[in-house]
């Protein structure tokens, strides 16, 4: 199976009720460990260059690097930009190769955000990429206290109705009480909103800010709508203290420590898999 938009594999999880992960990776090790747990569970799998990134020297040798092991993969596998700052960095990630790109422009008035994420629509199919917005704004876990009790940031249905029909996007990233990074307080998700957008709108619904959601949470989440999940704190923070242990033991060794990392992503992507209900899907 070679590397694929995840449009169809989102339109397949959406009527089969199940969740698609998507997993930002930031180096070879992480990406080797989750593409282990890809083969394992036989889960489509989106995995993605975080933005901030993308313009980092040798990016596309590491976008590269992860289309060839996709390509090589046997259940479909999609690389997609995530949080787009401009319709430039969608535009270079098109020419590295990228399946699939995120325009995040949720903390834009929203008029912009319709203006840029239109563009990047157009760019991205005409090269059979698809695209993934963001409306209302998922902040950072560390504010949680500060806003999410208050709503603040949270997806308007209507807007969203609005939003998807004149932008033409294909799946809509948004704001129903998830933060990015590690939540400050107890995350609490407005299921009935969701449920709310979900009547509105009809592609494909994207959750951030996975990391520190309980698994009852992520259930309730897709049962109400959600169809892909952004996971990566988490992650990393598994991984890292997994070397940090392993870096304690006293036959320690650079490659003990680098598999230790490894095996922690494969073993962590592969329980997001189980839990999103991705697992044997493929
Ligand atoms: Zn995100």
């Amino acid at each position: 199976m070679p590397l694929v938009s995840i449009r169809d594999e989102l339109a397949r999880a959406q009527a089969g009720h199940y969740g698609i992960p998507c997993f930002d990776v930031f180096d070879m090790v992480a990406t080797e460990g989750t593409f282990l747990a890809i083969e394992d569970q036989r889960a489509p799998t989106i995995i993605a260059i975080y933005a901030g990134f993308i313009d980092r020297p040798g990016a596309d040798v590491f976008a590269n690097a992860i289309r060839t092991m996709a390509s090589q993969a046997t259940v479909p596998v999609s690389l997609i930009l995530d949080h787009g700052a401009s319709y430039e960095q969608c535009i270079k990630a098109l020419t590295y190769g990228f399946t699939d790109v995120m325009f995040d422009g949720s903390q834009l008035p929203v008029e912009e955000n319709i203006a840029i994420t239109s563009m990047v629509v157009r760019a991205a199919h005409a090269v059979g990429a698809s695209v993934e917005a963001e409306l209302g704004h998922v902040g950072r876990g560390s504010d949680y206290e500060a806003f999410g009790g208050q709503r603040q940031g949270f997806t308007d249905p209507a807007l969203a109705e609005r939003f998807v029909a004149e932008t033409g996007v294909d799946s809509l990233a948004v704001a129903i009480g998830t933060a990015h990074g590690v939540y400050k307080g107890t995350p609490c998700l407005d299921l009935d909103l969701l449920a709310e957008i979900r009547r509105r709108v009809d592609v494909p619904l994207v959750m951030h800010g996975g990391s520190g959601l309980s698994e009852e949470q992520f259930k309730a989440a897709i049962e109400a709508g959600i169809t892909k999940i952004n996971v990566a704190t988490d992650l990393m923070l598994t991984a890292g203290a997994k070397m940090i242990e392993t870096a304690k033991a006293d036959d320690a060794s650079y490659f003990g420590i680098l598999d230790a990392a490894r095996q922690s992503y494969r073993q962590r992507t592969a329980y997001y898999m189980d839990l999103f209900g991705a697992t044997g899907k493929a």
